[in-house]
Formats: structure tokens, C-alpha cells, sequence
């Protein structure tokens, strides 16, 4: 690790919260109602946060969780549910009510809302420590029993060192604190599926009463709503496009070829005010635990937003890694965090499967490949021809099982 340069004396804190997204604010607000100080670190502003568009499906377990804990309070107030899914493949609509085949369902809430009130809750509510926009983040002894986090201070310019005892790595896909692991100590799997997805925004309410997949010849396109007023859609396009290459007028041109069907209502257009070019990649790192230092989320594990599972293995570390240090820290009770890595890594993995499995069912009619294409059809129609074959999809896609 690298040695702290010298700074201002340091400050302990029993924990360090390294990024301030759905994980490291969970973390930090399971922290602070059990009277464990910490300090949340994080690079952007809290008005960037606060907007930045991601997620929006929320599943059942993952809301129960955050209202144990309570964090749910607008959530439950103002997010919809959602109870059936529309696949259109083949000319024609395909309805799947998930919820009248297993009792459960999603929520829909926009993430910047998610993170606007977790922020709330730990910076003004629960009296948090949270700082925003440091520079460069360097984290220090972490296989000693006292490590540390220094970080430049964006008022002063000067290098500030928080010593602690734990440090949580919550700085999502591109942050530092996956790369202080030592390469030998873990291992990092990865995914490639080899497929974009044109991200997009449209300032238009939803075109349906339900997701929408698209299963077409010329790649797949889904729509979910966000809010009454912005509908967010894909489009399968090539890995590292110039989103620009993607007009107004070809977007939504492709959008009713892509989710074209016999008696489908025409889709509502609108201003597109977020299009960008997703890659589609996994990746797991094992064990998510390095001497002091605990991985939550997108830091540990990225999953592609196929099957829209990130934000809530986030939410799932991050319950274990919050109710983990609380008993290490206030009773001396260390067998949650023991047991951390291995109680992810299930969860992780099982949803790694499934959006594997859910990519080729999207994206195999436009593979190219008369066989694939073939099979793809023949997997989309068991969907609605085989009630075992839905149970399983419908356990799968709302994350229902009663173990990983
Ligand atoms: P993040 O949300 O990435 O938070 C990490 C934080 O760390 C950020 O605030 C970042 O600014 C900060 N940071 C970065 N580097 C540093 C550093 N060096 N020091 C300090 N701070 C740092 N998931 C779902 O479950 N359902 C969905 O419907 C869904 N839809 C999605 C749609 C899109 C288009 C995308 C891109 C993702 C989607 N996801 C979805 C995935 C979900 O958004 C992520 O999995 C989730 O944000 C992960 O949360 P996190 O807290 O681990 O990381």
C-alpha cells in the first residue's frame, strides 16, 4: 500500500465509507442508528448525486430490508409496483403477470430519488459524517489492524488521513478501492457479452402499463418507466458507439420496428435528454474481503443492467456488511462479517446466471444465426407454453428464492 503523505493530524473514525451510492450510504445509515461513527468519502457533489440517472427496479426483499432498517419511508410512499412484464417477439404481445403467478412484485423507483433520501437520512437526519468531492483517494495498512484512508480535501488542497478500523469499498465500478486489493489476494472473473445498449431518456410518460421487451431480428429494445413524465428505453447497438451516431428521428424509428406488435398502441414520443452507449460486462471479484477492507456492490461485483439486479446486490451487501460491523463494533461479534464474502458471492453469482440467461433471450433472434435464432424462439415460447418454465423465470427475475 502506499504510505500517507504527511497532512494534518489524523482523524479516527471506527469506519470509512469509501463512495456515497446505494451501497456506501446503506452502509453508513445502518452505521449511524446504531451510534458506529464513520465517514462517508465521495468524489462528486451531493446535487450530482442526488440526479445521477441509473435504476430503477427495486425488488420486494431489498425494500423490506431498507424499511427494517428504516429507510423506506418515500420509497413505500411514492414508488409504483409492478406486476407483469410484455414480451413482444414474432409480430405479436406476450404477457407475463408475474405477480398473479407468484404473489410478489417490483418497485419502480428512480435511484437519484433512492440515494436523495438515503443522503437525507444519514447527513441530516442520523448526523453522519459525509464528504464531498475529495481527490484522490489512496487507502493505506489494510492487512494491519489499524488502516487508514487519505484523501485530498477539495477546500484547502491539503492530504487529510482518517485512520479507522474498518474500511468499506463502496465506489462503485471505477473507483479505487477494488485496486487495492493485491492482485494475488483476489481473483477478478470477467464477462464480455460482446453487445451495446443505447441508454436512453425520453422526456415522454410510459408507452405502456408494463416493461416491455423486444425481441426482434434487428436487436432487442426495452422500455421501462421511470416517473409519469420520463420512460426509459434501450436499444441493442454495437459495444463503443458514438451514442451521436444514434439521431432523434433513428431512435424512435427503431423503437417501433424493435417493439412493433399486432394491436400494441403506438409508443409516446419525447425529447431524448440522456443516450449514451452501455458495453455489456460482467465481473465478480472473490473473496469481496481484504484484510480490513469489505468490497460492497458495483465495486465488487458489476452485473450488466440486462436483468436489472445491480442496485440490488448492492443493497444486499450492503444490509450484511452494515449489520456485520455493527456487531463487530458493539458487541465484539464477528461471524456476519466472516461469513460476508461467501454470503454475497452467492446471490451474486445466481444473478449472474440469470442475466446470462436473459441476454441470450433478449439478443439471440439477432444473432445472425439461424440456429441461435431458433432456439432463442423456442426458449421465449416455453415462457408461456410450460407453467414450470415460468415459475422458474418468475422466481428469477423478482429474486424470490428462499435461498442462495
Ligand atoms: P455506485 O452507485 O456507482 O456508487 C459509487 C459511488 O462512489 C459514486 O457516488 C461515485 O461517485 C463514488 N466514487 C467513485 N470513485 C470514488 C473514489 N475514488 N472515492 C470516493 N468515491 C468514489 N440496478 C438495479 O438493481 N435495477 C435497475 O433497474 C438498474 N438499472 C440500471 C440502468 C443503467 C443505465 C445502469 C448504468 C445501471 C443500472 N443498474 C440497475 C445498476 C445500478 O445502478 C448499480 O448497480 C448501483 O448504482 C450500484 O450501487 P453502488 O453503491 O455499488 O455504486
Amino acid at each position: 500500500m502506499a504510505p500517507a503523505e504527511p497532512g494534518p493530524p489524523p482523524h479516527p473514525a471506527p469506519v470509512v465509507i469509501v463512495g456515497a451510492g446505494p451501497a456506501g450510504l446503506t452502509v453508513g445509515n445502518i452505521l449511524r442508528a446504531a451510534s458506529v461513527d464513520c465517514v462517508v468519502l465521495e468524489t462528486e457533489t451531493r446535487e450530482f448525486i442526488e440526479r445521477r440517472p441509473r435504476a430503477g427496479v427495486i425488488e420486494e426483499w431489498a425494500v423490506r430490508g431498507l424499511r427494517q432498517r428504516g429507510l423506506a419511508g418515500n420509497l413505500l410512499e411514492r414508488a409504483v409496483s409492478h406486476t407483469t412484464c410484455e414480451f413482444r417477439f414474432d409480430g405479436q404481445r406476450f404477457r407475463f403477470p408475474y405477480t398473479e403467478l407468484t404473489g410478489a412484485h417490483h418497485f419502480v423507483y428512480p435511484q437519484p430519488l433512492l440515494v436523495t433520501d438515503l443522503v437525507r437520512e444519514y447527513a441530516d437526519v442520523r448526523g453522519g459524517d459525509i464528504r464531498f468531492g475529495v481527490r484522490d483517494v489512496r487507502l493505506h495498512d489494510l492487512d494491519s489492524d489499524r488502516p487508514s484512508v487519505s484523501y485530498v480535501c477539495p477546500e484547502t488542497g491539503q492530504r487529510r488521513l482518517v485512520e479507522c478500523d474498518f474500511v468499506a469499498g463502496c465506489d462503485g465500478a471505477r473507483g479505487v478501492t477494488r485496486a487495492s486489493m493485491p492482485a494475488e489476494h483476489a481473483r477478478l472473473s470477467r464477462h464480455d457479452y460482446g453487445i451495446g445498449w443505447l441508454a436512453l431518456l425520453a422526456e415522454a410518460p410510459p408507452s405502456s402499463d408494463c416493461v416491455l421487451f423486444g425481441c426482434h431480428p434487428r436487436g432487442f429494445a426495452g422500455h421501462m418507466a421511470r416517473s409519469p413524465e420520463v420512460t426509459r428505453y434501450y436499444l441493442q447497438c454495437t459495444p463503443g458507439e458514438d451514442p451521436e451516431n444514434w439521431t432523434h428521428d433513428r431512435v424512435w424509428t427503431e423503437l417501433r420496428e424493435r417493439l412493433g406488435a399486432a394491436g400494441a398502441p403506438p409508443l409516446t414520443e419525447g425529447r431524448l435528454i440522456e443516450k449514451r452507449v452501455l458495453d455489456m460486462h460482467d465481473y465478480v471479484v472473490e473473496p469481496m474481503v481484504y484484510g480490513r477492507l469489505f468490497l460492497a456492490g458495483d465495486a465488487a461485483h458489476l452485473v450488466a443492467p440486462i436483468a436489472a439486479k445491480g442496485m440490488n446486490l448492492a443493497l444486499h451487501d450492503a444490509f450484511l456488511l452494515g449489520d456485520g460491523l455493527v456487531a463487530q463494533l458493539t458487541k465484539g461479534d464477528g461471524t456476519t462479517l466472516a461469513g460476508y464474502s461467501e454470503a454475497c458471492l452467492r446471490r451474486v453469482w445466481d444473478y449472474q446466471e440469470f442475466s446470462q440467461w436473459l441476454s441470450e433471450l433478449y439478443h439471440g433472434t439477432a444473432a445472425g444465426d439461424p440456429f441461435r435464432a431458433g432456439t432463442t424462439l423456442a426458449r421465449l415460447r416455453r415462457l408461456f407454453t410450460s407453467p414450470a418454465a415460468a415459475a422458474a423465470f418468475a422466481e428469477q427475475y423478482l429474486g424470490t428464492a428462499a435461498q442462495y
